[in-house]
């Protein structure tokens, strides 16, 4: 197997704080992989780091080999690294295949205000992108008045429109009741599946994540303290510690 993503001795101070403390791991392809752990642990600045947002202290992020710390995050987006967005950054006065082919536009680097038949554009595969995550019959909608579980959906399709070898998701559920919770988890976990992508996404619902993820990792003060299968974290003495403690 072959690594998508290498981390390694990844950090990240803020003063005195160690946010993110010398972090080492890997994700293989088609993995679907949890990272974990209480408020403050220090998972948004561990993604904010994989995306370029934020430089890091110290350590390397390698993708495919590739060594992309220091790129900004067009470029690391430009290589395959998509990203769902903890607040929702659909075009709200557009319709929702509109969004869909305007992520399909730039990602074949067209330029959509100079097409006259724009609107024609890529509409075939920004329907396939739709039907994918369950929102073919929504298609012609205007994102305004969608549900907040559907624009997550669509948020996935606009990730999914730029052929991501890697989705980063960080709280990707935040604000979802339960039920919505769980499609959206089942849905990413099917489009790891039949797509190939490898995905790292932050949950704090404990039965999604141990529901749906293939591994898990678990943060606490900054450093990993686990990292393993399901079963492995659910026993884990010290996991349940930081858990129970927290
Ligand atoms: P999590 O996403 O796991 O809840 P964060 O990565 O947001 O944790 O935060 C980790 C630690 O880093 C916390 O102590 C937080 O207060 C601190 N932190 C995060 N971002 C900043 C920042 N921009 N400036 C100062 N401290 C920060
Ligand atoms: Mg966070």
């Amino acid at each position: 197997m072959s690594a998508v993503l290498t981390v390694e001795h990844l950090s990240r101070s803020f003063g005195a704080i160690k946010a993110v403390d010398d972090v080492s791991f890997s994700l293989e392809q088609g993995e679907l992989l949890a990272l974990i752990g209480p408020n403050g642990a220090g998972k948004s600045t561990c993604f904010n780091m994989l995306m370029g947002q934020l430089k890091p202290t110290g350590g390397v992020v390698k993708l495919n080999g590739e060594k992309i710390t220091g790129l900004l995050p067009r470029q690391i987006w430009r290589k395959g690294v998509g990203r769902t967005f903890q607040i929702t950054a659909t075009y709200s006065s557009m319709t929702v295949v509109e969004n869909v082919q305007m992520s399909l536009i730039s990602h074949h680097r067209r330029i959509y205000s100079m097409l006259p038949y724009a609107h024609k554009l890529y509409r075939t595969r920004a329907l396939e992108l739709l039907d994918t995550v369950g929102m073919a019959d929504q298609a012609d909608r205007h994102c305004a008045v969608l549900a907040y579980g559907d624009l997550k959906r669509l948020e996935l399709a606009v990730a999914l429109a730029h052929e991501p070898k890697l989705l980063l998701m960080d709280e990707p559920t935040a604000g979802m009741a339960p039920r919505e919770r769980i499609a959206l988890m089942q849905l990413t976990a099917d489009i790891v599946r039949d797509q190939g992508v490898s995905c790292l996404f932050t949950e704090h619902d404990m039965d999604v994540v141990f529901a749906h993820a293939h591994r898990i990792m678990v943060l606490n003060r900054g450093q990993l303290i686990a990292d393993g299968s399901v079963e492995e974290i659910r026993n884990n003495p010290q996991v349940q510690e930081v858990y129970l403690g927290g």
